[in-house]
């Protein structure tokens, strides 16, 4: 018969922490988010956490009892703040810091009473893990649902035997007299230790795996120098927008915007003070734009605006706007002037594709140039 004894089952997961604890800096690597950092913080800090209470069976009890409270709570901290960094703002977080602090001073003070100290501990602890429990749960549209669910369920399920050791041993004394007392809800919680460590590392690491995808998309969607969706991820996006039209009609207009002359400002003031010049205009697009609107660097010198809800006249209202924030922006921060000269083509669902609209807005901005520059021209 299969004999699980409390000793063994704790031995084998610290075995999984400290391996843990070493493989996860060394896979991972040393060029990481700090989310992901707070991740590697979470399974360190458990490991010297269980190391200490462990140690705290053999000698100087009251101390390394109390550093190991202090390290299992650090880390559920370090676990929040990772959570907070790949899902974004969470609730709770003065509570949790409070937490953190409140467990090991408490755990210390009240140590000569067990059922005082074990009680505060746990119970601590155990709102921690609820607390963790609740930044998983709490809306997070860029995070899959898998990982975290993973994750909820290990700490959910630490939590209630975390609480549950906390009223035994504040309540129930007799019931659970000393740290490894084979009390069956002692028993079931280091089994469930025993199984939400790996399977909580390992969520952590899906987590970590979906942060870098995310980044790569953005990479691969974004102008590095800009910071603006690059040709392809606009393309992409507008095809969306012209496919959504087909159910629910909108109108829509394409606005392209080439600066004038730029070879000249280039040669005139450096291809650095260029470089900040095409910056400069990102931001003023960034900063015109409604939402909904996509804004792109088309290429070079060269920018593309898909303006939703928008004809002829609101186009030309919106290349207007544009056209007299970059000149106030360049002679303010550039200290020369940039002009520029734009084609707007509006949407019409029949039988344009992307390439045809495009050519048209381009035949306008063409048009606009050849009439003398710094205008804008409607097709
Ligand atoms: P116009 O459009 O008014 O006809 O004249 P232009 O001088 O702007 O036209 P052209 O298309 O001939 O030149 C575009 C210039 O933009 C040439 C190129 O050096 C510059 N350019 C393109 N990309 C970049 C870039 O990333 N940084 C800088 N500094 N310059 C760039
Ligand atoms: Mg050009
Ligand atoms: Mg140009």
């Amino acid at each position: 018969m299969i004999q699980l004894d409390i000793t063994t089952l704790q031995v084998g997961t610290m075995c999984i922490l400290v391996a843990s604890s070493v493989a996860a800096p060394l896979i991972m690597g040393s060029r990481i988010s700090t989310a992901a950092r707070f991740g590697q913080g979470t399974v360190i800090a458990q490991t010297l956490g269980w190391a200490s209470i462990l140690v705290s069976g053999l000698f100087m009890q009251r101390w390394f009892a109390t550093l190991g409270m202090a390290l299992v709570s650090a880390g559920l901290v370090c676990q929040w703040h990772a959570l907070r960094g790949w899902m974004g703002a969470r609730p709770g977080q003065s509570l949790m810091h409070a937490l953190a602090v409140l467990t090991p001073l408490g755990y210390a003070i009240a140590f000569p009473s067990y059922a005082l100290r074990v009680g505060w501990a746990n119970v601590l602890i155990g709102s921690q893990m609820l607390l963790l429990c609740l930044a998983l749960a709490w809306p997070s549209p860029q995070t899959s649902r898998r990982w975290r669910t993973l994750l909820g369920l290990c700490m959910a399920a630490l939590a209630v035997v975390t609480l549950w050791r906390g009223v035994l041993g504040a309540f129930y004394t007799e019931a659970y007299p000393y740290f490894g007392a084979p009390h069956p809800v002692n028993l079931a919680g280091a089994l469930i230790h025993s199984l939400a460590v790996p399977l909580g590392t390992l969520a952590l690491l899906v987590a970590w795996r979906e942060e870098a995808e995310r980044e790569l998309n953005q990479l691969a969607s974004t102008d590095s120098l800009t910071g603006l969706l690059n040709r392809r991820a606009f393309a992409e996006g507008t095809r969306e927008a012209m496919a959504a039209t087909e159910r629910h009609p909108q109108a829509m207009a394409l606005l392209l915007i080439d600066l004038d002359s730029f070879k000249r400002i280039n040669d005139e003031h450096g291809h650095v003070r260029g470089d900040q010049a095409l910056k400069l205009v990102a931001e003023v697009l960034q900063a015109q734009r409604r939402g909904g609107d996509l804004v792109a660097r088309h290429g070079g010198e060269e920018f593309c605006v898909l303006l939703r809800h928008a004809g002829a006249e609101e186009g030309r209202a919106f290349d207007a706007r544009l056209r007299t924030a970059l000149r106030q922006a360049a002679l303010n921060q550039l200290g020369f002037a940039l002009n520029s000269s734009s084609g707007l083509a509006v949407w019409r669902a029949v039988p344009t594709n992307l390439e045809d609209w495009l050519q048209q807005a381009d035949q306008a901005m063409y048009q606009a140039k050849a009439e003398g520059r710094g205008q804008i021209r409607v097709l």
